[in-house]
């Protein structure tokens, strides 16, 4: 008789674990809370979706914080492992001009959705949709509801996949953590990553640079920089150039309850060159203009270094290159974890053999963002789900 798997969770890790596992020897059931499954996967398809990055392992693992948990698993199954995966089930993709990986234009989020799917159904692996989760049995089965009764589930490998606790619309909520600290699993709390950050903006400015783009520019907390884009909202500041300093962001933020933002508006340009630009400047009336052109700036760098430097600063070219390579803001909180990208916290990582198994539950496996780890957008979320059910599922097809 063919031994038995449940998935918890119907997201990204459930979908490239499923279409991994060998449904020859194992009877495989998933059990998602939702009526449809991989809604999460969907929301990340709706700005672009980014499935893995092009650049070198070396540099790959070092986007995750901590990389070394992440280590083994991704030297055997890395992004050209996933990219190669992906071209075999019919998915043909291409490296953007940031090195990111996306699949080919003519494949929608959904089309892709749903290839995972038919090679799931094909695999005649169970679906059990509307079903959740709702805690632990005594006598080592899951607990489930339906709409219509509450039963267990008895199974020889339980792998969790539910998750982290971002975008609740799409059933990853966060609500498991208490059953597993409930059971003497260590856990963080959840914190938001990827995400927005406040700025106390004076009105008059904000209501000047409400919505504008920084673009171009590299951005820096503590040793950690960035090149990239943001997005001034009135919330504060949001985009692909800090959401990689996420984590020393929170950092300094629990520390100091604020954390030092360095803005350098022109990377590009040394502070020798933007200097003797300037001393070219004659000291007119349109000063300001002279700046903005000469400098190529845009009207929102303009307008935050008006109103930040004195204007004593602003005339003397040494003292406006300062201010145009180290320019500061203050952030204050994270932005409401709903809205995040992605969360941390989670299942501790010491708690786990290298293959995701709890070393206190035997064939109880955890996988995906329901884990303590962190790392930025630009690929490398989904590619850590396809990582870790490629290495579990390997693991368990050769038991
Ligand atoms: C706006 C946005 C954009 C993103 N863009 C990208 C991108 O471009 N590239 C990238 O790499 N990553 C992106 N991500 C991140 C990526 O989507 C996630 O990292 C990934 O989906 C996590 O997979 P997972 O399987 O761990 O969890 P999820 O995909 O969240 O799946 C968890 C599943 O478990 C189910 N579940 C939860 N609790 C229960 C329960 N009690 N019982 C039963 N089922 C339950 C949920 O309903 C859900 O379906 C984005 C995320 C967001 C929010």
């Amino acid at each position: 008789m063919k031994k038995k798997i449940v998935i918890v969770g119907g997201g990204s890790c459930a979908l490239f674990l499923a279409c991994q596992l060998d449904t020859k020897k194992y009877e495989v059931s998933i059990y998602e809370k939702n009526k449809t499954l991989g809604r999460k996967f969907l929301v990340a398809g709706g700005g672009g979706l980014n499935l893995t990055h092009s650049e070198s392992s070396y540099n790959f693992i070092k986007k995750y914080s901590p990389h070394s948990f992440f280590k083994n698993s991704f030297s055997k199954f890395s992004n050209k492992n996933f990219i190669n995966w992906l071209h075999k089930i019919g998915i043909e993709t291409y490296v953007g001009s940031s090195g990111r990986v996306f699949p080919n234009k003519e494949k929608k989020p959904i089309d892709i959705l749903n290839i995972l799917i038919n090679i799931i159904q094909q695999k005649k692996i169970n679906i059990f949709k509307k079903h959740e989760w709702i805690g632990f049995d005594l006598t080592q089965s899951l607990l489930f509801k339906n709409h219509k009764n509450t039963f267990t589930v008895k199974s020889d490998y339980f792998i969790y996949c539910m998750g982290g606790a971002t975008w609740r619309v799409t059933g990853s909520d966060g609500s498991w953590l208490k059953k597993f600290e409930n059971i003497g699993i260590p856990t963080f709390p959840f914190e938001a990553s990827n995400c927005a950050f406040k700025i106390n903006w004076p009105t008059e400015l904000i209501n000047r640079i409400e919505g504008k783009a920084l673009k171009n520019c590299s951005f820096k907390v503590g040793k950690i920089s960035q090149l990239g884009e943001v997005v001034l909202t009135r919330f504060g500041i949001e985009g692909g150039g800090i959401y990689p300093l996420s984590g020393s962001i929170r950092k300094q933020i629990k520390a100091y309850k604020k954390a030092e933002l360095i803005i350098d508006f022109k990377p590009n340009l040394s502070e020798d060159v933007l200097f003797k630009k300037l001393t070219t400047i004659k000291k007119t009336k349109n000063y300001s203009q002279q700046v903005l052109t000469l400098l190529n700036l845009n009207p929102t760098q303009l307008s935050l270094l008006k109103y930040y430097t004195s204007k004593e600063v602003f005339i003397m070219p040494n003292l406006l290159v300062k201010a145009i390579k180290n320019f500061k803001l203050e952030l204050k909180e994270t932005g409401p974890i709903d809205e995040a990208i992605s969360s941390v916290g989670g299942i501790d990582l010491k708690i786990l053999t290298p293959h995701f198994e709890l070393k206190s539950f035997s064939n109880h496996f955890v996988i995906g963002e329901m884990l303590n780890y962190d790392a930025p957008t630009g690929g490398y979320l989904l590619q850590s789900c396809y990582t870790m059910s490629s290495y579990l599922s390997n693991y368990l097809n050769s038991q």
